[in-house]
């Protein structure tokens, strides 16, 4: 194991844990699950990368994957053989109309009653406003650890003090403001469960042709519980009652973009990213930003790319005056192509490109946008070289 991957143990609740003794005692044979968020009977983008994911931590650990969809009616129901197709070998389907929209309280209870009946090894939400307000609630009341925001998965040993434990769950994050990759354990309580980040991990394709099952969970509102009975849901975990649910539009879908044109400090003016701006239309992308031109209030948040922003892997990444933190490459670094345009040559971005140009972006954009008009796409390289000559 590598220093990057040595560890931390997280997951005690009272005292010093004996490690050595849960350890031993932790029998991880469960299932690996997901919780599926689903909005109108349409599963969050993050839900179904979880599902590819967990398949091959399943596949690792030689168990099954189990997805948790909750809801009501025809639509949430509908939803379910979808699930099999992306990866589910199990779906646990609660669908109940108190569960039409989701309550943290009723939802906690739900999810953690279903995990206290299966005890699944594994349990992982999406980093979304609704997994961050789940995963810790069902965390506490299981009294079990979770690592938030994680942005890759694994199976792993750990040695402590000679005892070797095996097949954990190696939840990888960045750590100390995204200067050290941090790999935690929870070895000595289950099940493991951590929230992760939309977009890092890559979305199966469905197989129309898998098979899996479709459990009913029976749900009822109540609080007289018998073991094997329905899952109570009781009425004092409706304190809260949703009024009205208003969507705002997102203003830029930067997952779904195939060309990115990122602008940072060095685009040094709100004005300055109408610049961002043309090249992107220009070649048919979307604008992001780094977060210090957010910080600056040059463009809006949904905009930012990066460890606190979205994470892109398009076809085509342009940072345009954006030094190339790690913060910020943690949300691009994936992509297939990545051009950066930077008057410092030793900007940590060129690490990280396939084609840099060293020049104030100026006089580079511009340039770019005519050969781009001019001539297309494969003049774009050319031009790179041309305008690095005299930039
Ligand atoms: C917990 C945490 C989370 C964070 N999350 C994110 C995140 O999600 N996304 C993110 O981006 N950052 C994030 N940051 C901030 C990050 O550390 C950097 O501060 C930020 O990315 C810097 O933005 P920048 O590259 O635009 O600015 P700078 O680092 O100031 O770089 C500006 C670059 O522009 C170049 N330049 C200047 N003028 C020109 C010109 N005329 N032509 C060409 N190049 C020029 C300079 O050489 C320089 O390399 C986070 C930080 C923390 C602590």
């Amino acid at each position: 194991m590598d220093s990057r991957r040595k560890p931390a143990v997280v997951g005690g609740t009272a005292g010093v844990p004996d490690i050595e003794a849960a350890a031993r005692s932790c029998v991880r044979t469960g299932d690996v699950w997901v919780f599926v968020e689903q909005r109108d009977g349409i599963a969050a983008e993050v839900s179904l990368e979880l599902l590819g994911r967990a398949r091959e931590l399943a596949g690792r650990l030689g168990v099954k994957v189990g997805a948790v969809l909750a809801g009501a009616g025809e639509a949430v129901r509908g939803l379910a053989p979808a699930l099999v197709a992306r990866g589910a070998d199990t779906v646990y389907l609660a669908d109940h109309d108190d569960l039409a929209q989701y309550l943290a309280l009723p939802y906690a209870r739900l999810v953690a009653g279903l995990v206290r009946r299966q005890r699944p090894q594994i349990v992982l939400y999406g980093a979304t406003t609704t997994g961050r307000d789940l995963g810790p609630r069902v965390a506490s009341a299981l009294r079990t650890g979770l690592t938030a925001d994680c942005t890759d998965l694994r199976i792993g040993d750990l040695e402590l003090k000679g005892v070797v434990t095996r097949d954990l769950l190696y939840q990888i994050r960045p750590a100390f403001g995204g200067n050290i990759i941090a790999t935690i354990v929870s070895p000595e309580h289950l099940p493991q469960m951590a929230t992760v980040r939309e977009g890092v991990m890559v979305m199966p394709e469905p197989d129309e042709a898998r098979t899996g099952e479709i459990v009913d969970v029976a749900v009822r509102r109540g609080s007289v519980a018998a073991a094997d009975g329905p899952i109570l849901l009781p009425d004092g975990d409706f304190a809260v009652r949703v009024v009205r649910r208003v969507e705002e539009e997102k203003t830029v879908d930067l997952k779904g973009a195939r060309i990115v044109v990122s602008g940072g400090v060095g685009v040094g003016s709100r004005e300055g990213f109408a610049l961002v701006e043309q090249l992107a239309e220009t070649l048919g992308g979307v604008v992001g930003a780094s977060r210090a031109a957010v910080d600056a209030g040059w463009i809006a948040h949904d905009h930012q790319v990066g460890q606190t922003g979205v994470t892109v892997r398009p076809k085509l990444y342009v940072a345009c005056g954006i030094s190339g933190s790690v913060q910020h490459r943690a949300g691009m670094d994936q992509s297939a192509r990545i051009l950066a345009i930077n008057s410092d040559p030793g900007a940590p971005i060129f690490s990280v490109a396939h084609y840099g140009i060293v020049g104030d972006l100026h006089k580079v954009i511009p340039l770019l946008i005519k050969a781009y008009r001019t001539k297309g796409s494969a003049a774009v390289a050319g031009a790179a070289s041309a305008a690095e000559g005299g930039a």
